[in-house]
C-alpha cells in the first residue's frame, strides 16, 4: 500500500507548481498576513513556506500528516461551504510521501517557543522538539520527488521552466491576496539569495498589480466593477443544485485598454480568479479577448478579473490541483457578461 500511496500522491501533488500552492492555501486558511516563499535552487533542493498564521495545536501533530486528516471542516456549517476550498486532508500527507517534510509550528499560546516537527513517508510523526520562534508556521519540503525518479529526474531537467510556472501562479496569489504581504525569493546554489516578488500588507489590489509587473502596469489600467444578474433558463439547471430563480455574480478586477505588446508577454497577464482563488477558465480569457477585439485593434489586454459566485454553484474538486472551474448555469452567466462588457467598452469609447 505504500507504493500506491506514493503512486496517487503524486497525483495531488503533480510538480513544484502544485505543491506549492498547496502550502500557500494552507497558509491562507491559517488567517496569515505574511507569507515567505523561499526556493533553494529553484525548488531542487527545498522551498520553503512560513507564515504567521494560527498555527497547528498540539493535539493535532501526529495527525496533520495522515492521509484525508483535515482539522478545516468544522469551520463551516454545510457542505458547499466545504467544496469550495475542497478540503481533503490530502496535501500535506502526499508530500510526506514523496519528499522530506518538517514542519516548525507556533500558536499563540506556545509562542516564544515553537515545535520542530519531522515525519516519515507514511505521514506519522518520527520525531518533535522544542525551539525557539515566532508565531505561525513553516513548512519546508526537501528533495521533491526523491523517490519518484523519473519524476525527479525530469523536474530537474525543467527546472527553470518549472520554476517559471510556480512564479507565474505565485503573482496571482500576490495580487489577489489583499492584506497579505508575500515575499517569494530563491537562494542560488553559491547561497546568494534573490527577491523575486514582493506585495506589502496594505497594499490595494491595485497596489499589488503595480508591485508584481510594475509602474507600466498604470497605463490605461480600468477598474471593472460589474454585478451581473442571471436568470438562468430550467433546462440548464443541474441535478444537485437548488432550484434557483434569478442570482447575482459581481465581476470585478483591472482590465488594461493599452498595448503590453501582442501574443503570449500579455496573455500571461490575463488572470482569473473565482472567489478570490486563482483558477483556469479559458472559455472567460477567450470572451474578453473576443469582446475586446472588437472594440480595439489590440487582442490581448491584460486582465485581472475576480468572479464571486456562491459557492453552491461551483465545482472546484473536479481536479487535484482544484484549479479547474465547473460552474452551473455558466451559459446564461457567459450570455450575461458578454453584454455587459460589451456596454463596458461602449461606454469607454465615448
Ligand atoms: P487540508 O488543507 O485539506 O485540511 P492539508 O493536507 O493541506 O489538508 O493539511 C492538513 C492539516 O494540516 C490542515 O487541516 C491544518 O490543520 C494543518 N496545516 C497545514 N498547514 C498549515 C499552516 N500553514 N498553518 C496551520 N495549519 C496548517
Ligand atoms: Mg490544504
Amino acid at each position: 500500500t505504500s507504493d500506491v500511496h506514493r503512486i496517487t500522491s503524486g497525483q495531488v501533488i503533480i510538480d513544484l507548481q502544485s505543491a506549492v500552492k498547496e502550502l500557500v492555501e494552507n497558509s491562507l486558511d491559517a488567517n496569515s498576513t505574511r507569507i515567505e516563499i523561499t526556493f533553494k535552487n529553484y525548488g531542487i533542493d527545498s522551498f520553503e513556506v512560513t507564515d504567521n498564521g494560527n498555527g497547528i495545536s498540539s493535539r493535532d501533530f501526529s495527525n496533520i500528516c495522515l492521509k484525508h486528516y483535515t482539522s478545516k471542516l468544522i469551520k463551516f456549517e454545510d457542505v458547499s461551504g466545504v467544496e469550495t476550498f475542497g478540503f481533503r486532508g490530502e496535501a500535506m500527507s502526499s508530500l510526506c510521501s514523496i519528499s522530506k517534510l518538517k514542519i516548525k509550528t507556533a500558536t499563540n499560546e506556545d509562542y516564544p517557543k515553537a515545535n520542530l516537527l519531522e515525519f516519515d513517508h507514511f505521514g506519522n510523526l518520527i520525531n518533535q522538539s522544542i525551539v525557539s520562534g515566532s508565531k505561525g508556521t513553516s513548512v519546508v519540503v526537501e528533495e521533491l520527488f526523491k523517490n519518484l525518479p523519473v519524476r525527479q529526474k525530469n523536474f530537474i531537467k525543467n527546472s527553470k521552466k518549472e520554476f517559471q510556472k510556480v512564479i507565474h501562479l505565485l503573482q496571482s496569489y500576490c495580487i489577489i491576496c489583499v492584506g497579505v504581504r508575500m515575499m517569494i525569493s530563491n537562494v542560488n546554489s553559491k547561497g546568494k539569495k534573490q527577491l523575486i516578488l514582493a506585495t506589502k500588507e496594505n497594499n490595494s489590489m491595485k497596489q499589488n498589480i503595480i508591485d508584481v509587473f510594475g509602474n507600466s502596469m498604470l497605463n490605461g489600467l480600468e477598474q471593472l466593477n460589474l454585478p451581473l444578474n442571471i436568470e438562468p433558463s430550467q433546462t440548464l439547471n443541474l441535478k444537485n443544485h437548488h432550484n434557483r430563480n434569478s442570482f447575482e455574480v459581481v465581476v470585478s478586477g483591472y482590465i488594461s485598454s493599452c498595448s503590453f505588446g501582442q501574443g503570449r508577454t500579455s496573455q500571461d497577464r490575463q488572470l482569473v480568479f473565482i472567489n478570490n482563488r486563482p483558477v483556469i477558465l479559458p472559455q472567460l480569457n477567450k470572451l474578453i479577448n473576443e469582446v475586446y477585439k472588437t472594440f480595439n485593434h489590440l487582442e490581448y489586454p491584460v486582465f485581472f478579473i475576480n468572479l464571486i459566485i456562491a459557492p453552491d454553484l461551483i465545482d472546484i474538486n473536479v481536479t487535484p490541483d482544484k484549479r479547474t472551474i465547473l460552474i452551473s448555469h455558466e451559459n446564461s452567466i457567459t450570455f450575461v457578461f458578454r453584454e455587459e462588457l460589451v456596454s463596458f467598452f461602449q461606454s469607454q469609447n465615448n
